[in-house]
């Protein structure tokens, strides 16, 4: 077993939440409409929002400004990302932790865990159900514990992308993690990660420091708020930040968040590429009574789509922890990412049958529908799911990643991406239901396309896949 390597910051660390500060811009007077529209206007030319700017949107109390800045979120995403989600799934690889937070089933303090790390053959045959059922993205999880090392980490990266099964193959694997060091991250790097994916959980200072202990690795802050820039120094320009809602003030850690994004984008020169902003679930061993700060589904939409107004380029993670009905009503304000299909207990695809047990994962999620019903309906609602990676493996990623920057980008790439796997999943892995849906939804998005050279390419590529068992064709 390796020892966890020192806590070394950055040079450029720097801890740049003032809780003060933050809190007086949660609770201004509200924004007038005058300004509330001046804002909106600035992220609809597709500015990146100031953390004073996205306070004035949170502090909307009236009806109409609400819908105002629902609408925007709408209509910002519609401009930005079309109408593609993208598809993926989480692989808990390990639940081992040392560290004690409050809130997770896998905390070093909770005795009914099962604890389980997966063998080589146990993550393949974890991959392999995902690749059954059509998956081209995943993330694997760790807890934080010297198993679970960085050359463990790359190890799993490695054991993931080689398995295939059928014409089933991985193409973007991610990681969450704890924040690594230096070497760690290269060391990651090199084995081929896409985005490495950290979330601050909380933050509030104080309330971080209520629920994770100053003693465990994880209870120390800063460390863990310079983790995406130690990454970007390393070299991994893909990061993703994150926070766990309900731990406190829900505008606070939007607040807290855009600080992160601005923070990243100033000293880098790139913005995080994905935020999440899980809800708080049940999980085993957790009682959490001390200042829990709920957020209804109504704040919850709100959240959404005032992220989505303040970092126009980032893409928003909506997980499986929320329920159906949840997920389709916030995914319109600006998600650009779903997991579906999940499971969080380790080995969940093989052996978690269909009812899910707490002892043995993290939290409960709260839709565990099968991916083929998920796409189902995401096309029945308009959206055109897609398992596209091709910028990532055409290193269009970190300040390369000009997805947004380039006119037409979409038109050229992302589009036509996300039709061609689309077309690959309904002709190896749909059901008949699914796959008439789906031959829909390419049909109307082809008859959006203007005639010519590029439609022809599609529109050939789309046979090849379909009757000449071609994969992969990626632009
Ligand atoms: N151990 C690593 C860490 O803490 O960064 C990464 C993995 S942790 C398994 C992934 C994320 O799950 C955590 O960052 C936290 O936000 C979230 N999580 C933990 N407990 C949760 C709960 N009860 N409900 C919802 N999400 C939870
Ligand atoms: Fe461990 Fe991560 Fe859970 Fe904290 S959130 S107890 S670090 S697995």
């Amino acid at each position: 077993m390796c020892a966890l390597p020192a806590m070394t910051l950055s040079p450029k660390a720097v801890d740049f939440i003032d809780d003060a500060r933050l809190t007086a811009l949660t609770s201004a007077a509200p924004a007038d409409f005058a300004r509330v529209r001046e804002i909106i206007a600035k992220s609809l030319s597709k500015e990146p929002l100031e953390v004073e700017e996205t306070a004035a949107l949170l502090s909307a109390t009236d009806p109409g400004m609400i819908e105002e800045i629902f609408a925007a979120a709408r209509q910002l995403k519609r401009d930005v990302y079309g109408n593609r989600i993208v598809l993926f799934a989480p692989i808990y690889v390990g639940n081992e932790c040392l560290n004690d937070c409050l809130y997770c089933g896998f905390k070093r303090s909770n005795a009914d865990a099962v604890r389980r790390t997966l063998d080589d053959d146990e993550l393949r045959r974890q991959v392999e159900a995902l690749e059954q059922v059509g998956h081209r993205r995943t993330i694997l999880v760790f807890g934080e514990h010297p198993l679970y090392d960085a050359d463990f980490i790359a190890h799993c990266v490695r054991v993931t992308y080689e398995t295939k099964v059928g014409r089933g193959d991985i193409r973007r694997v991610n990681i969450n993690a704890a924040p690594m060091d230096y070497e760690g991250y290269r060391t990651i790097k090199a084995a081929g990660i896409g985005t490495y994916q950290i979330f601050q959980e909380t933050y509030h200072h104080a309330t971080y420091a209520q629920l994770h202990p100053r003693n465990t690795r994880k209870g120390n802050y800063l460390y863990r708020l310079d983790g995406q820039g130690r990454a970007m120094e390393a070299g991994c320009d893909d990061v993703g930040i994150g926070a766990l809602f309900g731990l406190h003030d829900w505008r606070f850690e939007v607040l807290g968040l855009v600080s992160h994004a601005v923070h990243l984008r100033r000293t880098y020169g790139v913005g995080p590429h994905t935020i999440s902003f899980p809800r708080i679930r049940p999980a085993s061993g957790v009682t959490l009574d001390h200042n829990y700060a709920q957020v209804d589904d109504e704040a919850f939409k709100r959240l959404i789509a005032v992220l989505r107004l303040s970092v126009p380029y980032t893409g928003l993670i909506l997980t499986a922890r929320e329920p159906p009905h949840v997920r389709r009503e916030a995914m319109e304000f600006g998600v650009s990412q779903i997991d579906a299909g999940s499971r969080c207990e380790i080995g969940g695809y093989t052996d978690g049958g269909k009812k899910q047990n707490l002892d043995r994962e993290q939290f409960a999620l709260g839709d565990i529908r099968p991916l083929d019903v998920v796409m189902r309906e995401l096309m029945a609602d308009g959206y055109v799911p897609s398992f596209c990676t091709a910028c990532y493996r055409l290193g269009r990623t970190g300040e390369h990643f000009m997805e947004f920057a380039i006119p037409g980008f979409i038109k050229r790439f992302c589009t036509p991406n996300a039709l061609t796997t689309l077309e690959e999943y309904l002709t190896d892995y749909a059901s008949p239901e699914t796959r008439a849906a789906g031959e829909k939804i390419i049909a109307d998005e082809l008859a959006k396309i203007d005639e010519g050279p590029g439609k022809a390419e599609i529109v050939d590529r789309l046979r090849r896949i379909r009757d000449g068992g071609e994969r992969d064709l990626y632009f």
